[in-house]
């Protein structure tokens, strides 16, 4: 087995059988072709020959959204990686001896495995997505995310200086998240909420990472609703760890209290991360974020009084329902945060709703405002001496595109690579390949119709009964729930 580096230029043999990339981004999707590229494999699946290998992709955005993509790949693995990928590999040993084509149409009746090729997506004579259906009925109609429900505990297994994270030991606490906001798709795309076992899992896994390294990183969705999160902390602060360094992702608000901004403060931490999505109590309702203005004060006291020196907090505009008046209560809760901790440098992380695939804002469009705003929101707060950090409002909308659009998007991606991955290089990109007669491009197996307008997949919200790109896909909840969650965000709007 070989691990190839995005940043160095390796090449392996042509005659591996096996060549799979995770996409945790969507953003990095265009890598998987610089990848091929590099290594002399053919960019379309349909176009791969005999001893080609076998093209395979998984992780979030693959699972959530596989279609803009679906063209490059010959396999995707849906779901968590612990079963389906020795399975996979275990079968792919089994049937190496069959044709290319035999061995994707065995992998299709694997419950998670995903053959592109083998459905075959159905458009209205207006161009609307109506169907994706397998090409025979030997394959199944649907294909279900797997989840594993066995031992979750992953950790870093080497520990090296040319590895993005040079010296710190991560560890994965708990799996998912049981919170439900409605953007999200860390809790929704991954469900159940799972945790590990701090004397059989965590433990372990800590005192094998300090053989190694002094910094350890606590990892997860929402890591301090582990049940044992503080058991955790206070074993970590037993003297015999003095010299150790803890980092946590960032923390659900209303689990701070002031034992853990004190163990932390001992282990190096010099900050803590809260989300509070908005300052808005309303809008927070509409996210099912359940946290009270007097829990987010909480928090950042606890911080202040444990002796952190640093609060991040991040918020999300652009949200479904959003107003003016809910990005002014962000600005005030921002300035009373500040107010309430003299001392405590408070930066706050603003991004872009962004809508993601099963989740119950699958539906919603990008607000075009959320520019304005995230601009509104900097120009009360920075001169306050409040540091923020806004995402790209380009990126959100090119994370859209590829979070909404199906297999006909594929051609962009091929073509805006490189110098063209700004937003104007997408757009352009776009529009060229929307003008052109897709059956030319040479790039597809079987002719599709024209890409939607650029408008239709970043702004609209979309009925409920649309056909989505990934409708012939299972998540861990049904359509009818996600329905269900949406209808009650949304009803928030008349409290
Ligand atoms: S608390 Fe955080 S991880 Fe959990 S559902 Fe909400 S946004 Fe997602």
């Amino acid at each position: 087995m070989r691990r190839l580096f995005t940043d160095q230029s390796e090449k392996t043999s042509k005659k591996s059988d096996l060549f799979g990339i995770s996409l945790s981004w969507e953003l990095d999707g265009p890598i998987l072709l610089d990848l091929l590229e590099k290594q002399n494999i053919s960019l379309w699946s349909h176009t791969r020959e005999e001893d080609d290998p076998i093209i395979f992709g998984g992780g979030p955005v693959l699972t959530a959204n596989p279609e803009p993509f679906a063209p490059f790949l010959d396999v995707i693995l849906l779901g968590d990686g612990e079963d389906l990928l020795p399975n996979f590999i275990d079968i792919m040993q089994e049937i190496r001896d069959y044709s290319r084509q035999d061995r994707l149409k065995v992998l299709a009746r694997i419950p998670g495995i995903y053959i592109p090729s083998l459905y075959m997506p159905l458009y209205s004579s207006d161009g609307d997505l109506i169907a994706i259906e397998p090409i025979n009925n030997e394959i199944p109609t649907s294909i279900k995310k797997q989840t594993w429900t066995s031992n979750i505990l992953s950790h870093s297994q080497v520990i090296t200086p040319e590895s993005a994270w040079p010296n710190i030991h991560m560890i994965e606490v708990v799996r998912s998240c049981p919170e439900l906001c409605r953007f999200c798709l860390a809790s929704y795309l991954t469900l159940p909420f799972r945790t590990n076992s701090l004397e059989d899992g965590l433990i372990p896994a800590v005192e094998k990472g300090l053989r190694a390294t002094n910094r350890l990183g606590l990892l997860g969705a929402s890591v301090t609703q582990h049940p044992q999160f503080m058991d955790l902390l206070r074993w970590l602060s037993k003297d015999s760890f003095d010299d150790i360094h803890l980092s946590i992702s960032s923390v659900r608000a209303v689990t701070v209290n002031s034992e853990m901004a004190t163990i932390l403060r001992k282990r190096g931490c010099q900050s803590l991360t809260i989300a509070i999505e908005s300052g808005s109590e309303r809008m927070r309702r509409v996210v099912n974020k359940k946290l009270s203005e007097e829990e987010i004060f909480n928090a950042a006291k606890y911080a202040y009084e444990g002796g952190l020196k640093k609060l991040k907090l991040y918020g999300m505009v652009g949200l479904p329902t959003e107003k003016e008046i809910d990005i002014e209560a962000t600005i005030n809760l921002i300035l009373k945060i500040k107010k309430l901790t003299p001392g405590l440098k408070l930066t706050l992380g603003l991004s872009t709703f962004v809508p993601k695939a099963h989740t119950p804002f699958q539906w919603h469009g990008i607000k075009p405002e959320a520019k304005k705003r995230i601009q509104q929101i900097i120009k009360q707060l920075r001169p306050q001496g409040i540091e923020v950090r806004p995402e790209s409002f380009g990126w959100s909308l090119i994370q859209t595109i590829l979070s909404r659009s199906d297999r006909r998007l594929a051609p962009v991606i091929a073509k805006v690579r490189g110098s063209e991955s700004s937003l104007g290089g997408w757009k352009k990109a776009y529009q060229e390949i929307r003008n052109s007669n897709i059956e030319t491009t040479n790039d597809q197996p079987i002719p599709l119709p024209k890409l939607p307008e650029l408008e239709e997949i970043l702004f609209e919200t979309w009925s409920n009964s649309q056909v989505l790109p990934w409708s012939h896909l299972e998540g861990p909840l049904k359509s009818e729930f996600l329905i269900q969650h949406q209808q009650q965000s949304l009803t928030q709007e008349l409290n």
